[in-house]
């Protein structure tokens, strides 16, 4: 009976993981998604590690060009042509060894407004018009015959990937909230699960976060003890006034600490974040946003749940300056800011 009870519960757990991991993307659908984002914000740097990383996981030369030729239909040539041309180097620096894949077979026969109006509906699911179209029709007649038509028509890539590198670029651009959210309802039309869309979003969210001005730096294993969630931390400067730049990652907040004799000032750079005082409401804090903490008050700082947060602190100078760490900031605190 116990053995047929260990059995039982290890099949389950088994059926569990294998559940959980269809749910997920695989290694190849996060190579992409990684390598579409970085091609999106122009992080030239950034894509040639995605792709390096790709090619090893399986993804194929042909596969990235096709996905980085796409790009252009959401972020415009530039950025198409720079990501092309990194992935160009990249394959000179190893040799031109990596597995090309396949090449699209001959395209449809026909004019290609037809099947790309075609391949449209079929991929959102119903025929597509509005008032936009009827304004301006030549950009009707571009998405379907040169987007959906000459461009989705190529089968060397599927839909579904086509539509993960789209989530994952328009997620990464500022200004497209909207065709994003279309995009979310196309993936999942063509088989995304919501975790993977999830993934999808954490993936294009931590490379911007990671792309900030004052540099990313190191995860701040220093201080994480008087953290919750990773902090990522680079010194500016450490002569006369110490200033560092601190990204945390969504829900991540230091724990509640004075700052004596000194102060500090915190210049928020980028993401949504948060500030409070003891015995004080939470203040909510954008990019462009001034802390100024006097010394001797009790405060936390840190990261929205669903936001990446940057802000550059500087330790406001004093004779005898010191930190004094206190208590974290419950779950239960934290829960009620939006
Ligand atoms: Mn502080």
């Amino acid at each position: 009976m116990k053995i047929l009870t260990s059995l039982l519960l290890g099949t389950m757990l088994l059926l569990g993981e294998n559940a959980m991991a269809e749910n997920a993307l695989n290694n190849k659908q996060k190579s992409i998604a990684e390598a579409a984002s970085y091609a999106a914000s122009g992080n030239q740097a950034g894509l040639k590690q995605a792709l390096a990383k790709g090619l090893d996981n399986g993804v194929t030369v042909n596969e990235y060009k096709e996905i980085l030729t796409q790009a252009y239909a959401y972020c415009g040539f530039p950025r198409s042509l720079n990501a092309l041309a990194t992935l160009m180097s990249l394959e000179e620096e190893r040799g031109n060894k990596d597995e090309q894949g396949s090449l699209p077979s001959a395209k449809p026969k026909g004019n290609s407004l037809d099947y790309g109006t075609e391949n449209q509906t079929k991929l959102i699911g119903a025929p597509v018009s509005g008032k936009l179209y009827e304004f301006a029709p030549a950009v009707d007649e571009y998405l379907k015959a040169h987007l959906f038509g000459d461009i989705f028509a190529r089968d060397n890539v599927d839909w579904q990937t086509r539509e993960l590198a789209t989530i994952a670029m328009l997620a990464s651009m500022s200004g497209t909230e909207q065709q994003l959210n279309s995009h979310i309802k196309v993936g999942k039309h063509n088989g995304l699960t919501d975790e993977q869309i999830a993934e999808i979003l954490d993936i294009a969210h931590e490379n911007a976060a990671k792309d900030v001005l004052f540099g990313f730096g190191t995860e701040n294993t220093a201080y994480a003890q008087y953290f919750i969630g990773k902090s990522y931390l680079q010194p500016l400067t450490k002569d006369g006034v110490s200033i560092a730049n601190v990204t945390f990652e969504p829900k991540c907040r230091n724990n509640w600490h004075i700052h004596h004799k000194g102060g500090q000032i915190l210049l928020v750079t980028s993401g949504r974040g948060w500030y409070q005082e003891w015995g004080k409401p939470a203040q909510e804090l954008h990019p462009g946003d001034v802390v100024n903490i006097p010394p001797e008050t009790k405060h936390w700082h840190g990261a929205a749940k669903d936001s990446w947060f940057t802000h550059i602190a500087a330790a406001v100078p004093a004779e005898g300056a010191s930190n004094e760490w206190l208590e974290p900031v419950s779950d239960e605190e934290y829960d009620k800011l939006k």
